[in-house]
């Protein structure tokens, strides 16, 4: 069987009716690579419930975070969202997946690209040293329908421009756009529409997305995927794994049943 670590929950912080953090602490033996997932859960009927959830955590930190939709009825998440601090949680020993800088040629700009909870493993990766000295410029591009959904991300850039390791190499090098679809918002527009028009680039003062110098790393939704996945192949981009890095690589924030 595989190995399974039984954490406890240190903290629980709602930030709307369908989005929460919370951290855990960390067996020393769970070893993972930033921008990982592994798979966690509770025991739910007597047997362990286990969905597939990206570490936010990077990987020298001594607790592991993670960021969590709540599925009106969804089997683990309508059980999740109860967690509070003190009580057990299931994390799965073998963390795994393909955000990670090995799988990408060496570039310039590394562009993050999330949607909703896509924005996990991308926590992880803002905080990675080697994703600093790998790259000129770290983007980290957010988009959701409300502004309020955007409000952990905000929160993690913050304190890591203030924070005492990171703020002078994440202010000289990391860029954050959010960017919302439902209401008016400094940054406005689907991710597609806004590199499509080269709006988010030119907002950075950026040279517009090109294979040459860009590495592109992708999270979100099946649809934001599937349009975003079609517009880098127009532009010559191709996909990245562990056998043959590539120009971008590609991760669902979760899958449609
Ligand atoms: C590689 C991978 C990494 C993932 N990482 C995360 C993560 O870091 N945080 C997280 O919250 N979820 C993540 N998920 C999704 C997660 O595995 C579960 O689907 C989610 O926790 C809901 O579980 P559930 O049992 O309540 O409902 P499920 O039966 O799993 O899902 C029910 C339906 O809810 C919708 N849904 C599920 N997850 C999401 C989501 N995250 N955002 C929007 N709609 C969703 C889908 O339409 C799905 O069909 C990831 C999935 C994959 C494949």
């Amino acid at each position: 069987m595989a190995t399974m670590y039984t954490e406890t929950v240190k903290t629980v912080r709602h930030w709307t009716d369908r989005l929460f953090s919370f951290t855990t602490t960390r067996n020393p033996g769970l070893r993972f690579i930033n921008g990982q997932f592994v798979m966690i859960g509770l025991p739910v009927n007597g047997r362990p419930l286990l969905r597939a959830y990206s570490l936010c955590s990077a990987n020298y930190e001594d607790q592991l975070e993670f960021f969590s939709i709540k599925v009106p009825n969804g089997p683990l998440t309508q059980h999740l969202q109860k967690l509070q601090p003190g009580d057990e949680i299931i994390i799965g020993g073998k963390p795994t997946g393909t955000l990670i800088q090995d799988n990408l040629t060496p570039g310039k700009y590394l562009l993050m690209l999330s949607t909703g909870t896509g924005l996990a493993p991308f926590v992880s990766i803002i905080k990675d040293p080697d994703a600093y000295e790998r790259y000129e410029k770290i983007i980290l591009v957010h988009g959701c329908r409300h502004i309020s959904e955007l409000a952990y991300g905000e929160k993690v850039v913050k304190e890591l421009l203030q924070d005492e390791i990171f703020a002078e190499m994440a202010q000289e090098k990391l860029l954050y756009y959010p960017s919302v679809t439902r209401e008016p918002f400094r940054h406005n527009g689907r991710i597609s529409a806004l590199l499509e028009q080269g709006k988010l680039e030119a907002d950075l003062g950026l040279p517009a997305l090109n294979k040459q110098d860009y590495r592109v790393m992708l999270c979100g939704s099946p649809q934001m995927l599937a349009d975003l996945q079609t517009m880098l192949k127009a532009r010559g981009f191709e996909e990245g794994n562990h056998s043959e890095p590539g120009q971008y690589v590609i991760e669902k924030a979760f899958v449609d049943k």
